[in-house]
């Protein structure tokens, strides 16, 4: 994370007083004077004091990406533009990575983080941390599809699916929440209804939901009541 925006944080002042303190080289890593806020440190590696006080506990970062369509969940991409690249250089912390998936053509809500154990346990199977999609078909939806999900989709291919809870908004329309994480599984799961899914957003990952006055593409750090939401 960048040495400037750590201080700011830690609440040696606004990025103007921050910047002031690196002018005067009172900020030392590993005992050498920062010249530059862009200085990426990790608290893991590096010792940083600040007129000889040592700093330290650097905060992880967490990041509500409202992610658009176009985009792929990867750390690089050949010839892709990825999530990470819709994040600024001054908010990239080392390690930072999303927290699950969405396809190419998904929106909504995503996780960022350089938390690995919070990320972990958010994915782990046991803690069926839940997902909530809204959903737009190109076939009409049946009040029997309901049923269906809840009783535990097979897909196409023999595979089964936990119960998911189908909402039926209007007639190509729903909302379905689930507490697994197969791959393209929204979508398989409606094939296996004989229904394409041709707009899929994520709305809800455990108790955190997407703000929706993020525009797409847009993202910000979680508030302190999400974090305590998620921890
Ligand atoms: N299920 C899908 O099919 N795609 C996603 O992006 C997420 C869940």
């Amino acid at each position: 994370m960048r040495i400037d925006k750590i201080l700011e944080e830690k609440g040696f002042g606004s990025r103007k007083t921050v910047k002031r303190l690196i002018q005067r080289k009172v900020v030392l890593v590993d005992g050498e004077a920062v010249t530059n806020g862009s200085f990426n440190v990790e608290g893991r590696l590096h010792q940083v004091t600040v007129q000889g006080a040592p700093i330290s506990g650097f905060p992880h970062q967490y990041v509500m990406l409202n992610k658009p369509a176009g985009v792929v969940t990867a750390l690089t991409d050949a010839t892709c533009e990825t999530v990470l690249d819709l994040i600024n250089d001054r908010d990239k912390t080392e390690g930072l990575y999303p927290v699950g998936r969405l396809d190419r053509d998904t929106e909504g809500l995503l996780l960022l983080t350089d938390n690995g154990q919070l990320g972990y346990q958010l994915l782990i199977p046991d803690k069926k941390v839940s997902k909530v999609y809204e959903v737009t078909t190109k076939e009409p939806l049946e009040t029997t599809d309901i049923a269906a999900f809840a009783a535990g989709i097979v897909f196409i291919g023999g595979e089964m699916c936990k119960p998911a809870q189908l909402e039926i908004v209007d007639a190509h329309r729903a909302r379905l929440s689930l507490s697994e994480g197969k791959f393209h599984q929204v979508k398989k799961m409606f094939l296996a209804v004989g229904k394409k899914v041709v707009h899929l957003k994520r709305i809800a990952m455990g108790p955190l939901e997407l703000d929706e006055t993020l525009p797409l593409g847009s993202y910000r750090s979680l508030t302190q009541q999400e974090l305590q939401l998620l921890k």
